[in-house]
């Protein structure tokens, strides 16, 4: 029989976006006997993504690429914000991705296509095709309901979030304060706002919707989501990086082999955030009076240069911090294997700027974690941590989103010896086996990525 085939189209700008999708299609095809068909842009090209591709083109699978002619955006529009760069670029693209889709049936039956939540504008396209297509949603399954939920929410509201007194209330997810919401929905006249909200209202035109969480973790947005209304909801992850593109990984290894198991707190805000050197200062000198033992990824840039990342981290640090703290922190500059970090013995706690995939590592490794959202969705993801699940302290920030040095010692002391961190450590170490158990025979995970295949699979009788 032939094998179902699957076009993807990736949003590889982001490499939280690509890397579990890149680990999704390894599972539909090493477990489900998929044929994929990547459609890649070196638009969106990153740094790392040249040697993901290789490495899903150097494996056994049956995965093949389909690149499209690159596209140029004019002058203008090179300046403009994120959403409205990615919204000029698809606007370009899509007739491209169409003719790509057209000739690729023409080989091969579709059975499905995959894209990414900042890429509905396609599904035009695919209702077009008459191609079933479903949303991979690299985040949480809380904020599929909000996403789900967001267009009546404007459509009622009259004012911008950042302007609201009252938390927003949202099936499956705790009462959020507006300032935790996704930062491109604070001003209503952001441009990025109408690309967000745009976004949001094509969510339920997608047959489906693949979300790299798992039912035990988020039963309660799960739950919200099991409603007819709903497309259907399938929480295939945890989807982890089973590769890593880390230079060299043993230097702070054997660092943490030299420590106390669970002693050390691992500091990290991603694979791009960065904080501000007077926020660097605050940070370290909270660090060294917490008086724990400490791995931090500083990031920072140059100083008077808001856009080129500083490369010596002495200059970051403040004067004789490494000396005074040599006996017990490691400092690296940009990068850490971040999860060989969090799955070693002695990592006791996180830091954590609460990216997705940095919530999922920590979660299935049973760290408990401290919440520094920066960005994007993480203050939302930070509302699952702190208020839905109980698994993080929380660090306060004042109007400025500026945390004095005296809120980090008094946070890395709460999780790292409070009652607060006990009953974190606790519940995480629970989530940890139950995240085990998903991805078993029989778990939670592994049915649903047999019913997404099922379903992935089932059009190749009814299309082309
Ligand atoms: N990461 C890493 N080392 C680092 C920083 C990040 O390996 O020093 C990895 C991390 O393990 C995670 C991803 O980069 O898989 C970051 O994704 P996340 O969604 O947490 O945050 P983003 O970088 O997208 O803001």
């Amino acid at each position: 029989m032939e094998r179902p085939h699957v076009a993807i189209f990736p949003f590889s700008a982001a490499m939280g976006h690509f890397l579990p999708l890149a680990e999704f299609v390894k599972r539909l095809c090493n477990f489900h006997g998929f044929s994929i068909t990547l459609i890649i842009t070196k638009w969106m090209w990153t740094s790392q993504q040249p040697a993901v591709l290789e490495r899903l083109a150097s494996s056994a699978l049956d995965i093949r690429f389909a690149e499209i002619p690159h596209i140029t955006l004019d002058e203008d529009e090179r300046d403009m914000k994120f959403g409205a760069r990615i919204s000029k670029f698809m606007l370009k693209a899509m007739p491209h991705i169409e003719d790509v889709l057209q000739s690729l049936r023409s080989s091969s039956p579709i059975s499905a296509f995959i894209i990414d939540p900042f890429c509905t504008e396609l599904l035009a396209v695919t209702a077009k095709l008459k191609i079933p297509t479903y949303l991979f949603v690299p985040a949480s399954a809380a904020l599929v309901c909000f996403m789900l939920n967001l267009p009546k929410f404007v459509s009622e509201m009259k004012v911008s979030f950042k302007d609201v007194d009252f938390e927003v209330e949202v099936p499956g997810f705790p009462p959020i304060p507006p300032r935790d919401l996704p930062s491109s929905l604070q001003d209503r006249s952001d441009s990025e706002f109408e690309w967000f909200v745009n976004h949001a209202s094509r969510f339920k035109e997608a047959l489906g919707i693949l979300i790299n969480t798992f039912a035990e973790f988020e039963e309660e947005a799960i739950k919200a989501l099991s409603t007819p209304a709903t497309p259907a909801i399938y929480p295939i992850g945890p989807l982890l990086l089973t590769e890593s593109d880390t230079p060299d990984q043993s230097s702070c290894l054997n660092w943490l082999d030299e420590q106390p198991p669970s002693s050390v707190l691992f500091v990290s805000f991603g694979s791009f955030g960065v904080i501000s050197r007077e926020q660097i200062t605050d940070l370290a000198i909270g660090l060294e009076a917490s008086g724990h033992r400490f791995l931090w990824v500083v990031r920072g840039y140059k100083s008077g240069d808001s856009s080129t990342l500083e490369t010596d981290i002495s200059e970051l640090l403040p004067e004789g911090f490494e000396n005074r703290t040599r006996d017990r922190g490691l400092v690296l500059l940009n990068w850490a294997p971040q999860v060989p970090v969090l799955s070693h013995p002695s990592t006791g706690g996180f830091l954590s700027h609460c990216g997705w995939n940095s919530t999922l590592e920590s979660a299935c490794n049973g760290v408990p974690m401290i919440t520094w959202p920066l960005g994007a969705e993480q203050g939302m993801n930070k509302a699952i941590l702190v208020k839905q699940i109980q698994v993080a302290v929380d660090l306060k920030m004042d109007d400025k989103r500026f945390v004095k040095r005296e809120e980090v010692e008094r946070a890395v002391r709460e999780l790292m010896e409070g009652e607060e961190g006990r009953k974190a450590m606790k519940k995480m170490k629970e989530l940890k086996g139950k995240a085990k158990i998903a991805m078993m025979e029989g778990g939670s995970t592994i049915k649903a990525t047999a019913e997404a295949s099922a379903d992935l699979s089932a059009s190749t009788l009814n299309v082309n």
